[in-house]
């Protein structure tokens, strides 16, 4: 009768053990999921070419950040940039030399902001945008035209670009606006800056147009 218990109480004790050996891996195992899960929304949010924000993740920021404008009554700026004759680029040089360019580009520009209220996207194809919080119209232009030499300084070559001095180039249009707390501000001041853009393209590219929205 002794044995048989002391049969019964060592296989209850080694119950108990992988019982506990599951609840241990059991927590590993969903530590992990949440460390997936969080690496998955997080790429989600990302440019898988450039590493840089999505156009997704830009829209959710520019929303906030006329939220934050709408509160604090201070101007939120957006500034959208276009490659120059990128598709000239990727006939000289090919498709991947293309994608190098635009990850090169995409770094300059993210080494480039550094606040917290502030965002480069990667928009799509060959545009970026950058969004800068509390920064008024003159703020913007400003920092708009460092950006435009910073990218002709790298001096990524571009032997089939109009320009004369025959590097990779950028055009940007500006816009700024004091949130009144309108749902169609963000595409107002997108499209502001499109109009921009467009305009330093025809001023001949290489350079930033501000528009007032
Ligand atoms: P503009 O100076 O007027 O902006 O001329 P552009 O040639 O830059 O503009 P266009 O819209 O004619 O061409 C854009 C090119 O960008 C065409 C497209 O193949 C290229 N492009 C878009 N996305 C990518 C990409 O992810 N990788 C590469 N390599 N090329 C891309
Ligand atoms: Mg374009
Ligand atoms: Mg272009």
């Amino acid at each position: 009768m002794l044995f048989m218990m002391l049969i019964l109480g060592l296989f209850v004790l080694r119950q108990i053990n992988t019982n506990a050996r599951n609840q241990a891996e059991l927590a590993l195992v969903r530590d992990e999921l949440t460390t997936i899960n969080h690496t998955l929304q997080l790429l989600a949010l990302l440019d898988g070419l450039t590493g840089l924000a999505n156009r997704r993740q830009f829209d959710e920021f520019l929303e906030r950040s006329l939220i934050h404008s709408q509160k604090s009554r201070l101007p939120v700026s957006l500034i959208m940039i276009d490659i120059d004759f990128f598709k000239r680029y990727n006939d000289t040089y090919g498709h991947v030399a293309g994608d190098a360019c635009l990850k090169k580009v995409g770094s300059i520009l993210g080494s480039l902001v550094h606040r917290q209220g502030d965002l480069v996207a990667r928009y799509g194809g060959e545009e970026f945008a950058i969004i800068l919080s509390e920064a008024d119209a003159s703020q913007v232009k400003q920092f708009a035209d460092h950006v435009v030499v910073s990218i002709r300084a790298a001096a990524i070559a571009h032997i089939s670009t109009d320009l004369p001095e025959k590097v990779v180039t950028i055009s940007a249009g500006c816009a700024t606006i004091v949130s009144d707390g309108q749902k169609w501000e963000a595409e107002m001041l997108k499209k502001s800056a499109d109009k921009a853009l467009y305009e330093a393209k025809l001023a001949g590219r290489n350079c930033a147009q501000a528009e007032e929205s």
